[in-house]
């Protein structure tokens, strides 16, 4: 991987090069050159994820693949979503935004989901994230998706916030019949093999910064969260940040970013 950078006022125009899974990504990124909080690169961390998303889509075509995820099918959209903190906190600022009546609507589906979590013994668990153990995520998963909770921002079963939709989301992409998705099990539904995993870098990397130490947030406490949590994390120049999250997404140290 190389990394070269142009200084201008206040941002760098960071490019990386990479290749990955024998295809090069080469990717352009204005960065903050200064002090910033982790939360400011999220837009960043998106075009990372679209990137590599897109090599793996190719990649998985190049096997004879095809992804059957479309507009309209939002089967996954009841799954157990983790989001990293900074996303959490992005989510609440989208609702927040959003005129009205839609954020009463928004906001309802939310507490809703919430009571229906509590009635089903599930909440506190998803509060303490901490507390899980590897070998409990999936059943605990499965025990979430038989609830049949649509993500709050679920719309004629398409995303309604599509361009704000967190990490994971954009990631999740199957191969196997849509129909599987109604009832996903590790062995009927397979996943597009990701190149590179953003989201979890993302969440790791937001975790081993943040006062909190969060490993994941679930999307559906997202607005909770954030509320119980507001940003108190320490600036860090924004290079620095980049580097980081190279560094965890590839498993190697990633050189000084030049300026
Ligand atoms: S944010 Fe959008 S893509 Fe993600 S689970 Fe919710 S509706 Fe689905």
């Amino acid at each position: 991987m190389a990394t070269t950078s142009e200084k201008s006022t206040e941002l760098l125009n960071a490019t990386a090069e990479l290749t990955v899974a024998g295809r090069k990504v080469r990717l352009e990124m204005p960065v903050s050159a200064g002090p910033v909080r982790l939360a400011e690169l999220l837009p960043l961390f998106r075009s990372m994820t679209d990137a590599f998303v897109e090599v793996s889509v190719a990649n998985a075509r190049a096997e004879g693949l095809e992804v059957s995820c479309k507009k309209g099918c939002g089967a996954c959209c009841r799954q157990l979503v983790p989001i990293a903190e900074i996303e959490a906190r992005r989510l609440r600022e989208v609702v927040e935004a959003l005129p009205e009546p839609r954020k009463s609507t928004i906001l309802a589906r939310f507490e809703d989901a919430r009571q229906r979590l509590a009635r089903a013994g599930l909440l506190e668990k998803l509060r303490q994230p901490r507390q899980f153990r590897d070998e409990e995520v999936i059943p605990f998963g499965m025990d979430y998706f038989q609830q049949g909770i649509a993500c709050p921002f679920l719309e004629e079963e398409s995303c309604s916030i599509y361009t704000e939709r967190p990490l994971a989301c954009r990631e999740y992409l199957v191969v196997t019949p849509a129909e599987h998705c109604a009832a996903p099990t590790v062995e009927s539904v397979t996943c597009v093999k990701l190149v590179l995993r953003t989201a979890r870098a993302v969440r790791g990397l937001n975790a081993e910064h943040s006062e909190h130490g969060s490993p994941w947030v679930a999307l559906i406490l997202a607005l909770e969260w954030a509320d119980a949590h507001p940003d108190q994390s320490s600036p860090q120049p924004g290079p620095a940040w980049v580097r980081e999250a190279f560094s965890r997404l590839t498993g190697h140290e990633v050189p000084e970013i030049g300026t």
